[in-house]
């Protein structure tokens, strides 16, 4: 809504409330000067005076005279960009994710607002000279004796049929900037400002995939297109709904998604895409623009990697209502498309749609309730839905679109379980993390040409220093967790903070040699398969490949090309990944994740075979997939076996139900860290009682207890934790009591709303 004349007519309009961007949890009052007025609106971003420096500030609210007294307001500087950094939706949606997720304005702002913007970047623009009024004969005579580079500089220009750029006529001409001042002054030159079109997205552009032709129009299944009908009713009934596209992997769900979209664009309408990697994005995004862009629409990319100036282009394009689509990760969810209609979450129940610092919101959950203000669809996706929207679905809040085959009548891959405690008494690979099943399965692929996956469960998982002597394990002196040892270097490093030191050659406590390597990385594995087959080219994709995004993208495009047998990673690489050519995949250790502290242990479990299986068999050829466990019986391994959703699903709730685990309550967690484990403990116990003497039986408490990982950075970690069915309900009243309460400075807290990491 642009202020419009009939609103500056209202006594007092000329005030709004401001929130600044940082330094300031607190939205204050400035008066408008004249000059701005036609601009300013709800959403500008604006420069105001505070505390005697200049700031940036979003204005939330144009005021009246009786909501904000006049008394000595200050007056603000001005409106930095042409467009709302905030749609009217969008002020709305960081009023609750703010109150929601307990959080300050300051740290919600940064979530929503890309730092280019937040600095206040502006278009690049350009300084042109053109032609100004002709001087007089005798002033062109006179200026051609004193004055010969003005001279100069008004000859050239006068010789050009376009205005010309100001910096680099100067620098060609070798004429300092005075000179040509003194023109425009006098009014013989005439200096003119245009926004210079960046290289748009080139730098994007490169890292799209392209896209196959023959890709870009399938003849949907049947499954799909009853999909397609039901999502289309949906869209066309234009008012907020949710739908779970729950799709076994390899079902075609992207295609699902790619007709959602264009039906949504063909009416005008805008689309969010998140996408649970950033890696994902430029996948996508290929597949996005190889559809819409013969509709001339434009899709943008949006995430945290890409540069100030690619970031500001997204955004630009988006405000400005050029783009209607944008596809990123998490912080996507905030992107300022127009005309929100459509909101697609890929992998829904991926963990990494939950930010792990301030503000630590759910990028699903964001989604799903920006769609419910801009009454727009949205669309949750997985192979393996979380416990959260299957209850939903259950509950007939959500609606349900199923596709239980897959595409092209491949069929799901045999599940083969390794039970590893068997295998490390008799195998004839004992104590190897490669059963003799995995090593045989590996040769034969390699002697078929096809390929290979071997994934690690890197969850709860740690390579460590272990004595057998006398039982020393090398751990943080910061952290309570053992050290990870890597090999490259030979060193120990923390991965909670980062320490780091050489590997000693015996153990420090009793000296012995014997000090080994325990556990199995990532690393350790290539060397164990490169021993069993010496010819194979094996790649290893890790955290450190998954940083360099050239790296990552030249090794997904080496492995498609076929010049990579075995591919060697963490889950990390398990989300999204389509090749035709991989029939064997090897989850090395199932079960790790079974063993941490967390009520989502079985879910986690059950999701990652689930999702790692369904890398294999894509193509024309069966996949085999084999788990290698040391907990064959565990109800999430045969499950998962079984491909038995349903099953999982409903012994998984019952358990949760029993417990008021979530989806059946809504989890709070409270931490509380300090270096004085004492004074933490006193706090946190006087807390306790202060929140179960203020809310009774409408908040159950459990806890105070020490987190899973106990210390970190030498700081002590305790925790509570609150039950409530529902967070909306207790969240601000917790937030005004803790306000209330008196801590000691050194102890710190931080209230987790909806968390999905509890150690
Ligand atoms: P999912 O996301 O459900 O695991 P994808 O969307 O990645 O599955 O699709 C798997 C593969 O099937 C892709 O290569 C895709 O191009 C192909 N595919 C999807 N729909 C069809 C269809 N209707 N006909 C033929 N191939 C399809
Ligand atoms: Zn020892
Ligand atoms: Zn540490």
């Amino acid at each position: 809504m642009r202020m419009s004349e009939a609103n500056l007519k209202i006594p007092g309009a000329a005030i709004v409330e401001v929130v600044p961007l940082s330094g300031f949890d607190k939205s204050l009052a400035y008066a408008v000067p004249p000059a701005s007025l036609k601009e300013i609106e709800v959403g500008s971003l604006v420069r105001i005076p505070l505390r005697r420096r200049s700031e940036l500030g979003v204005v939330l609210r144009l005021g009246t005279e009786q909501e904000i007294p006049l008394g000595k307001l200050k007056m603000l500087y001005e409106v930095v960009q042409d467009y709302p950094v905030l749609t009217g939706e969008l002020i709305a949606l960081y009023h609750w994710a703010r109150h929601y997720y307990a959080t300050s304005p300051e740290a919600i702002l940064e979530a929503m607002i890309p730092p280019a913007i937040r600095r206040g970047m502006r278009p690049k623009m350009r300084r042109y000279l053109s032609l100004g009024s002709s001087p007089e004969v005798e002033a062109l005579a006179a200026l051609k004796k004193r004055a010969p580079k003005q001279a100069a500089l008004l000859n050239f220009i006068a010789q050009q049929l376009k205005p010309q750029p100001r910096a680099a006529i100067l620098k060609r001409l070798k004429i300092g900037a005075s000179a040509c001042d003194a023109l425009v002054k006098k009014g013989y030159l005439l200096e003119t400002d245009t926004e210079e079109a960046r290289e748009a997205y080139a730098d994007s552009l490169g890292e799209v995939e392209t896209v196959e032709a023959a890709e870009i129009r399938l003849t949907l299944t049947r499954e799909q297109s009853v999909a397609v009908k039901a999502i289309t009713a949906a869209i066309s009934a234009d008012a907020f709904s949710v739908r779970l596209l729950h799709g076994v992997t390899g079902s075609g769900k992207t295609e699902v998604y790619l007709n959602a979209v264009e039906q949504v664009v063909a009416k005008g309408g805008g689309v969010v895409v998140l996408v649970p990697e950033v890696a994902l994005a430029p996948q996508t995004v290929g597949r996005v623009r190889a559809r819409l862009e013969a509709r001339g629409v434009r899709t943008v990319v949006w995430h945290s990697h890409l540069s100030d100036g690619e970031r500001y282009d997204s955004w630009k394009a988006l405000v400005s209502g050029e783009a209607h689509v944008v596809v990123g990760a998490r912080s996507a969810v905030f992107a300022p498309v127009q005309n929100l209609k459509l909101m697609i979450v890929d992998e829904e129940h991926e963990p990494s749609y939950k930010q792990e610092d301030n503000p630590r919101y759910h990028g699903r959950d964001v989604a799903v309730y920006r769609a419910h203000l801009a009454g727009a669809v949205c669309l949750v996706g997985s192979a393996t839905p979380s416990l959260e929207t299957l209850y939903n679905v259950e509950r007939g809040k959500y609606a349900v679109d199923r596709l239980l085959k897959r595409v092209d009548h491949c069929e799901l891959p045999r599940i083969h379980l390794v039970d590893m405690r068997r295998e490390g008494l008799t195998g004839r690979a004992k104590g190897s993390p490669i059963s003799s099943m995995l090593a045989d399965k590996l040769v034969d692929r390699f002697e078929k040409r096809e390929q290979s996956i071997l994934f690690l469960n890197r969850r709860g998982f740690s390579t460590s220093l272990l004595c057998p002597e006398c039982g020393y394990v090398a751990a943080c002196k910061h952290c309570s967790i053992p050290k990870t040892y890597h090999r490259t270097d030979h060193s120990l490093r923390c991965h909670l903070c980062g320490d780091e030191e050489k590997a000693p050659p015996r153990c420090p406590e009793c000296r012995s040699e014997a000090i080994r390597y325990r556990g199995q990385g990532t690393q350790q594995i290539e060397s164990i398969v490169q021993k069993i087959l010496p010819r194979a080219k094996i790649v290893r994709m890790d955290a450190d490949s998954m940083s360099k995004k050239n790296l990552y993208r030249k090794i997904l495009n080496d492995f498609r090309a076929g010049k990579i047998d075995i591919l060697v990673g963490t889950q990390m690489i398990a989300k999204g990944l389509d090749f035709p050519n991989v029939t064997l995949v090897g989850l090395i250790n199932a079960d790790m994740s079974l063993h941490v502290e967390d009520f989502r242990a079985a879910e986690r479990t059950f999701q990652l075979i689930v999702q790692v299986s369904g890398r294999a068999g894509r193509g024309d050829r069966a996949g085999e997939v084999i788990i290698q466990t040391s907990t064959p019986h565990a109800p999430p391994v045969q499950f998962a076996r079984k491909s038995d959703f349903d099953g999982f699903q409903l012994e998984e709730l019952e358990q949760r139900r029993e417990f008021n685990y979530p989806p059946f309550q809504h989890l709070i967690r409270h931490l509380f860290r300090g270096r004085n484990p004492e004074k933490v403990k006193f706090f946190i116990e006087q807390w306790a009682r202060r929140v179960e003497e203020h809310f009774g039986d409408r908040l159950t408490v459990r806890g105070p207890a020490s987190a899973p990982i106990e210390k970190i950075r030498d700081e002590y970690r305790f925790q509570l934790w609150y039950f409530a069915p529902s967070a909306e309900a207790v969240i601000d009243e917790l937030t005004a009591l803790r306000q209330d309460f008196k801590m000691d400075k050194s102890v710190i807290d931080q209230l987790d709303v909806d968390p999905m990491q509890m150690s």
